[in-house]
């Protein structure tokens, strides 16, 4: 099966790109999604977590506190690398399980961070998600209600646009409006059907 690794900064359009892929029948397997799986109560993965930042880390309701979490990791970078080590390999198998036993020609992997995170093993094709950042902040801001500020410092913390469209395969230019984004997705679509033809 051809799998495809989709990706993009905040506010490109990767959930919008996800959701049309979907509805033209291909699973996509939402990176964000395991990761939440693997830290959920009784799961090895919040065990290994609660060992690194102490029972602390949980809420009241004995759950993974993720926003304090990330406050944690945000400027210790020792602590974020451990728990990178701890939840990459969870969040792979998570993910390679969904995969297993699919029979479409092909599947999307989104995975917001695959190439802040280097991941490549069993990925074929990168299809990069790009807008201008002028519109990945507009519609960011208006999704989240968040300040420019705010989004601006995600961006500037992600991969850059000239880095991400440099390690492409494919690109979707969401710089339209739906409708130009939903035919790129369909022609897009009948790419990959063509080359999982080809492999196949
Ligand atoms: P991401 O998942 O990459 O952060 P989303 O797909 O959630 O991005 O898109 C961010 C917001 O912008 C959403 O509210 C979405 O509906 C909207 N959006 C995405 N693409 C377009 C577009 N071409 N025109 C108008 N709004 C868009």
């Amino acid at each position: 099966m051809l799998i495809i690794g989709l990706t993009g900064g905040i506010g490109s359009g990767k959930t919008t790109v996800c959701n049309y892929f979907s509805a033209l029948g291909i699973p996509v397997i939402d990176a964000d999604v395991a990761a939440r799986e693997v830290v959920q109560p009784g799961q090895p993965g919040l065990s290994q977590v609660i060992e690194i930042f102490g029972q602390d880390i949980l809420t009241s309701a004995n759950t993974l506190n993720r926003s304090k979490l990330r406050e944690q990791i945000f400027y210790d970078e020792s602590s974020r690398k451990k728990l990178e080590a701890i939840l990459h390999p969870l969040i792979r198998q998570q993910m390679d399980k969904k995969l297993a036993g699919l029979k479409t020609p092909y599947a999307i992997l989104a995975i917001p961070l695959l190439l802040e995170s280097g991941r490549r093993e069993g990925i074929d094709r990168i299809l990069v998600i790009d807008a201008d950042e002028s519109q990945q902040i507009a519609r960011a801001c208006q999704r989240d209600h968040q300040s420019k500020n705010q989004i601006h410092t995600i961006i500037a913390a992600q991969c850059s646009r000239k880095d991400r469209l440099s390690a492409a395969d494919d690109v979707i230019y969401n710089t339209g409006d739906l409708e130009q984004l939903n035919s790129q997705v369909t022609e897009m679509h009948n790419r990959y059907l063509r080359l999982a033809a080809q492999n196949s």
